[in-house]
């Protein structure tokens, strides 16, 4: 296990028992013969074996194929897009490799971001590596179904609603979506830009702080970007912290814990709630009303930006053009035959919820109904430091089981679009398995909140093991 983290691959490059050329052959080697099973990445590269420096150097990694790249192709899981090639790289892949590390792949996931199974995805499925009959979650599903395999120690992917912490409770790795504006949205082909994220997908707490202190900063070509208050001070403040929680206060919304979630996931939190008071934390009910709101709140708001972003892509001024008589008929088939299904219903709903006559009625009212959210969610971290629910209601589903019912499907997220509407960061930690299935649970704080999430989730690992088993046949040694 050591060795597939971050910092062990680190150490063993600085310590001189791996070259680091040969943690890269060895890496992109395992993404050559498994994609044809896992179906993890839409594109690789071979090895890159220049010598690099930084303090990420010779560190392998991948990153949704929603984030743009000069080297290798941005497809965004989408047709509309298959051919493209981006005349520069994002932000936060930039950081990365400066910092020394090796982008060895783009990462499967739903067609622009939408979706929780990776299923839309326009060119094929991914696998959970736990079983392979089920869903790795999305839509950054490729980013963490290649994390839970070991192809990656870590990966880059976006979240709007959940996409980031969705799939890593469904593949039993940690993944986080920082507080809204921390890391630059820089070359992150938009879906609902008000919500997007980048964050990582690893194996532990202490890598994701690793790879936040590089992540994390102010972008002058991002106008949303911030700049965060502890920037760089991630790891530090997580290696050094006690291994007790005296006098953190965690509250543990009802509303979260209510129908629709399995009763082993419900088992599972109040296993942890009793694990956190265990380190000292003080632990309690309570309750937060509106967030019984956010799933519908959500899906307006999200399908109006994503219905404006997406308008740019009609086969003239982006995306691929399908010929046609008029220019009616390219518009209308470029948009027809490069946009799926999932797409194109966001687009409708999105459009429709935004037009004269409707505006009021939906979008304003959402809009005012995320404002009370958010409100909601501020007041209660006037009690607590970190409120504690569960990531998913359900663990991994089968695959095809909800394709067919966008409802279900959009239920998938019901627990970590709060967070989105707020704008407050939120993590995804193994918290146990359930019919021999990783589920995950989450911990919300407020904006800039980050520091205190970490070091909470990471007093959780010390005392735990969930994080440290892995899927049948990826153990360490077994390859
Ligand atoms: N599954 C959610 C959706 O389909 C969230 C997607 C995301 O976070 N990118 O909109």
């Amino acid at each position: 296990m050591a060795s597939q983290t971050v910092r062990g691959m680190r150490d063993a490059i600085q310590l001189k028992k791996i070259a680091p050329a040969a943690l890269l052959e060895d890496h992109c080697r395992r993404v050559r013969e498994e994609n044809e099973t896992l179906g993890t990445f839409l594109s690789y590269d071979s090895p890159d074996h220049r010598a690099k420096t930084g303090p990420l150097a010779g560190i392998p990694f991948a990153a949704k194929d929603n984030l743009v790249t000069a080297t290798l192709p941005t497809t965004c899981g989408s047709l509309m897009m298959k051919d493209y090639r981006a005349p520069y790289t994002a932000t936060a892949i930039e950081r990365l490799t400066r910092a020394g590390a090796t982008l060895i792949g783009k990462t499967n996931l739903d067609e622009f971001s939408m979706g929780s199974s990776t299923e839309h995805s326009a060119f094929y499925p991914t696998c959970n590596p736990w079983d392979q009959d089920r869903v790795p979650g999305g839509s950054s599903g490729g980013s963490a179904a290649a994390v839970a395999s070991g192809q990656v120690p870590f990966a880059l992917g976006s979240d709007t609603g959940g996409s980031i912490r969705q799939p890593a409770s469904f593949c039993g790795v940690v993944g986080m979506k920082p507080s809204y504006g921390a890391v630059s949205r820089y070359g992150l082909v938009a879906f609902a830009s008000s919500m997007d994220q980048v964050g990582p997908l690893v194996r532990d707490v202490r890598d994701c702080a690793l790879i936040l202190d590089i992540l994390i900063a102010k972008d002058e070509k991002d106008s949303t970007s911030v700049s965060h208050p502890d920037a760089e001070g991630f790891y530090e403040a997580v290696t050094q912290c006690p291994d007790h929680l005296q006098g953190v206060r965690i509250g543990v919304p009802d509303e979260f814990l209510g129908a629709g979630v399995d009763r082993e996931v419900r088992g599972l939190v109040e296993e942890a709630a009793q694990n956190f008071r265990s380190l000292g934390a003080e632990v309690e009910r309570c309750s937060l009303p509106h967030t019984n709101l956010a799933l519908p709140v959500y899906y307006l708001m999200a399908s109006a930006e994503a219905s404006s972003n997406l308008a740019r892509f009609d086969g003239i001024r982006y995306g691929a053009r399908v010929s046609g008589e008029r220019v009616f008929d390219v518009y209308q088939r470029s948009r027809g035959q490069g946009f799926g299904p999932e797409v194109r219903r966001r687009i409708l709903l999105g459009t429709h919820v935004l037009s004269a006559g409707f505006y009021d009625a939906y979008y304003l009212k959402a809009a005012r109904v995320r404002q009370q959210i958010a409100f909601e969610l501020n007041e209660a971290f006037e009690s607590f430091d970190l409120l504690l629910t569960p990531t998913t209601p359900t663990p991994a589903f089968k695959r095809g089981q909800h394709l067919d019912d966008p409802m279900e499907m959009y239920m998938a997220d019901v627990c970590t679009i709060p967070a989105n509407l707020a704008g407050i960061p939120a993590i995804s930690l193994p918290g146990g398995f359930v019919r021999g299935l990783p589920v995950g649970i989450q911990l919300m704080g407020p904006r800039f909140g980050e520091i205190k999430i970490l070091k909470a989730a990471e007093v959780f690992q010390r005392a735990t093991d969930y994080h440290e088993n892995q899927p049948a046949g990826r153990r360490e040694g077994s390859r």
